[in-house]
């Protein structure tokens, strides 16, 4: 995490007073940190990202300067699915360098460095950097940096220098430009990513202080056009560029000035980014030349952007205790988080990257891990999750169809996705234990659709957006009730529907021993959520039948006879379970050995890479009782115990909630939390009955990204499910916050490793500040014309009106 490393009386990052809870900070980072330090140095604000890279360095194995606009994306020459898209790494626009005269331009490799200071401040959304090198002959000097993307003119990125020549004095010559040369290189172990993904890149100059560079992606044409200026000064005087530089993808200018020692030089750059996605736009290098024109220069920038992030820190906030160990990591994960995902991505037409804005794990493709990440913006930035689920709405057409290539009705959303909705996902992948590349079924995770349905629904139940259930909401309901419908195939011998052929989300279990990929019968996750979907688009019909108003003229026909099938199959999924009442995680799960756990565990230590080790000795995960990540806990996760034993209980089942613990206990300890978001679910899981090992699945949680936890893959993007998904359980689950028949019910338990939590929710457009501690429950609402709000604290019927603060004590811990 923060490094601690010399202090340099000079670095006015080391001598700076930061509020320590607000900055995250690195101190002289080694090379094989440096791709995790520039993913969570990344700045960006939900349009466009950049990584933290030193904008000195381009890539080569320790540093990789890569940035990444929402949605654009292409895919390289290839067949079937090994030809997937690809987020694209875009032209860098951060290159800049010095040198003294007669010396060599600085380059990570070339002089010394002797210190440098890297510190993302939270608060006001800037990178800033000091380094000192010296060269040959023994040239000290230093540098200041300042980076941004700005949140307040989100086509705009600057980087702001101060160059100090501490011992020297001479030419200084500063260069500055714009590299169309870029590949894609960041996650070399996928298939078919890496490559060079921009062709017929055009550059050139406008003037003494400005660049320009435009280039167009090989398959999907997308165009993307920039447009840089950089201002030299020294004092007040202004330094024109002296020549222009580059070759066929690349373009730059050199300043020179003489300089004494300690005089500083100031280069302010500054660039305008668009590309043919962008609406309200003529041309997209058009629209960059007239951006930077109006552009003011850094302070004015970094003020104007300082002030958006004030106001989003206003919504974000999540407060344990600026004394709190954990206060910087919550906030480095909302940080990345909005950075991703901003105000400014909602007309963007994008879904939700698995690893952020920040790398090219995965592809920049969307999976469902959406799932993670609704909860926290419903109750902060709720269009945001509209504007999500609208991008599926819009891909209902490759569902469908994916759907019918199926013979099925109804709609399926791929396992993986990007720009159409087509099925992105590998036919093949890597194991990084064997270096072979092995086929790979996860497409079969049809239950992506049932995440998206139940994301639609739980959007509605938080916000009561009827105008949303009843166009977007209601076709993703009664889509997936259909395709789900198709699925089950009715056994009149039991009376039983029984869905086949699918896998749940434990990717350790494609398929049985003897038909591996074949996928698996009557997965528990997937029928309880196949029984709750069911009942939902049957309630969603019902409900928008009572507002005829709010219906447009395209609602979706549904019959009579179909609703009753529905709620049927509802009624009649089976189940499995193991002795002593605990739900199986498919049918025959019981028929499994157990793994010898000890025996592996001293092999190898480290076990999340389970399945890959096992493949590597010839042996299978599907032939044992193990998993990746949450699978039938995904359902307490998702329900909680009431609705989980309505569901079950309805389906026939006797449901002993008595048996909970030792579901919780049978599957946590089979789970080697192969994947990030699986301590999100069992941090949740166990928030009532084991309160310690809740909070430390947490801070694990908590520490995925920042502590590298997850096998160095931090460098190829931060794992932005796992990241929202910790925030919410502050926010949700240790408050106990639900919504129910329009009631925000409050329900606090908090760990002991937090003496107080405070967030503000935004509910039905509503702002509540909530402090909970492990006393009592404090709630207040801003002046307002609304109604009260209806509450409940443990039960307790409340009224939080306008303007007025409530107080309800907790009476010793639950
Ligand atoms: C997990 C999936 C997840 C994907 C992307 C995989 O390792 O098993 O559940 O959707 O990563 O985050």
């Amino acid at each position: 995490m923060a490094g601690t490393g010399p202090v340099d009386p000079g670095c006015e990052l080391c001598t700076s007073d930061l509020p320590a809870a607000w900055v995250l900070t690195y101190v002289d980072g080694d090379p094989d940190g440096e791709g995790t330090r520039e993913a969570l140095l990344t700045v960006g604000n939900g349009y466009l990202a950049s990584r933290g890279a030193a904008p000195e360095a381009s890539a080569d194995g320790v540093h990789y300067p890569g940035t990444y606009l929402a949605g654009f994306h292409n895919r390289l020459p290839g067949t079937g699915r090994d030809a997937a898209e690809s987020i694209v790494n875009l032209p860098n626009w951060l290159p800049l360098t010095f040198r003294p005269a007669s010396g060599e331009w600085y380059a990570p490799g070339r002089g010394h460095r002797l210190h440098e200071h890297q510190a993302l401040d939270l608060r006001t959304g800037v990178y800033r950097r000091e380094l000192v090198v010296v060269d040959r002959q023994r040239r000290r000097t230093r540098l200041r940096q300042r980076r941004l993307v700005s949140m307040a003119a989100p086509h705009l990125t600057a980087l702001h220098t101060t160059i100090l020549a501490e011992n020297w004095s001479g030419r200084l010559e500063v260069r500055s430009g714009l590299d169309g040369g870029v590949v894609n290189a960041n996650a070399p172990e996928e298939l078919g990513t890496c490559g060079r993904h921009l062709d017929r890149v055009g550059c050139g100059t406008d003037g003494p202080e400005s660049l320009w560079m435009v280039a167009e992606t090989g398959d999907s044409h997308l165009r993307v056009a920039l447009a840089a200026r950089t201002r030299v000064s020294v004092g007040s005087r202004r330094q024109a560029a002296h020549r222009t530089v580059g070759g066929p993808a690349e373009v730059g200018q050199v300043f020179a000035l003489d300089l004494t020692a300690g005089e500083p030089v100031a280069v302010d750059k500054t660039v305008a980014v668009f590309s043919s996605r962008d609406r309200a736009v003529y041309e997209p290098l058009v629209a960059a030349r007239t951006e930077l024109g109006d552009a003011g220069p850094f302070e004015v920038l970094a003020t104007d952007h300082a002030a958006v992030w004030a106001g989003l820190w206003e919504r974000l906030r999540l407060d344990v205790g600026e004394d709190h160990a954990w206060q910087l990591p919550v906030r480095v994960q909302a940080f990345h988080l909005v950075q991703t995902l901003s105000p400014h991505t909602v007309d963007l037409d994008v879904g939700v990257p698995a690893r952020g804005l920040h790398g090219e794990a995965y592809h920049g493709h969307i999976f469902w891990d959406e799932l993670f990440v609704y909860p926290f913006l419903n109750l902060r930035l709720p269009e945001l999750t509209r504007a999500m689920l609208e991008y599926r709405h819009r891909r209902l057409g490759w569902a469908r169809r994916q759907a019918a290539e199926l013979g099925m009705a109804g709609a399926l959303f791929p396992w993986q996705s990007a720009s159409s909705g087509r099925d992105e996902s590998p036919a093949r992948s890597r194991n990084p234990v064997t270096g072979r590349w092995v086929p790979d079924h996860t497409n079969l995770q049809h239950h992506v659709n049932l995440a998206v349905a139940h994301s639609a629904w739980h959007y509605w139940e938080t916000t009561a957006d009827l105008p949303f259930l009843a166009t977007t909401g209601i076709d993703l309901l009664v889509e997936t009730a259909r395709f789900w419908a198709g699925a089950a195939t009715y056994d009149p011998a039991d009376d039983r529907f029984d869905i086949r052929g699918v896998m749940g989300p434990d990717e350790y279990h494609d398929g049985y021993p003897d038909r591996p990929s074949e996928g698996l019968d009557n997965c528990a996750y997937v029928n309880v959520m196949v029984a709750w979907t069911l009942a939902r688009a049957c309630e969603a019909y019902g409900l928008l039948e009572r507002h005829p108003g709010a219906v447009p003229w395209f609602r979706p026909a549904v019959g009579r006879p179909e609703l009753e099938h529905w709620a049927h199959i509802g009624r009649r999924l089976r189940l499995s379970f193991l002795d002593g009442g605990i739900l199986a995680q498919f049918e025959g799960y019981g028929d499994l050995p157990e793994l010898d756990w000890e025996h592996y565990r001293r092999r190898y230590g480290d076990l999340r890479p389970l399945a890959w080790l096992m493949q590597a000795e010839g042996d299978n995960t599907n032939r044992y009782r193990v998993s990746k990540q949450a699978d039938v806990l995904m359902l307490l996760y998702l329900l909680g115990a009431d609705e989980l034993a309505g569901l079950v209980g309805r389906l026939g089942y006797e449901f002993d909630r008595a048996r909970i613990p030792a579901t919780v206990d049978h599957y946590l300890t089979r789970t080697t939390h192969g994947s990030t978001l699986s301590r999100v679910a069992h941090a949740w899981v166990l928030a009532r009955t084991d309160r310690r090992r809740s909070w430390d699945m947490l801070l694990a949680a908590l520490g995925t990204d920042l502590g590298d936890l997850h096998d160095g893959t931090a460098r190829e993007g931060i794992h932005l499910g796992a990241t929202a998904g910790t925030l919410d359980i502050l926010q949700r689950c240790y408050t106990g916050l639900e919504i129910r028949d329009g009631v925000l019910r409050l329900d606090p338990l908090l760990p002991e490793g937090l003496d107080h939590l405070r967030c503000t929710i935004r509910y039905r457009g509503r702002l509540v500040d909530l402090t909970v501690d492990h006393r009592e429950v404090r709630m207040t609402s801003p002046p307002g014309d609304e109604p009260p709000i209806p509450v409940t604290v443990r039960g307790r019927r409340l009224r939080l009106a306008p303007g007025t603060t409530v107080t309800v004590p907790l009476d010793g811990d639950a």
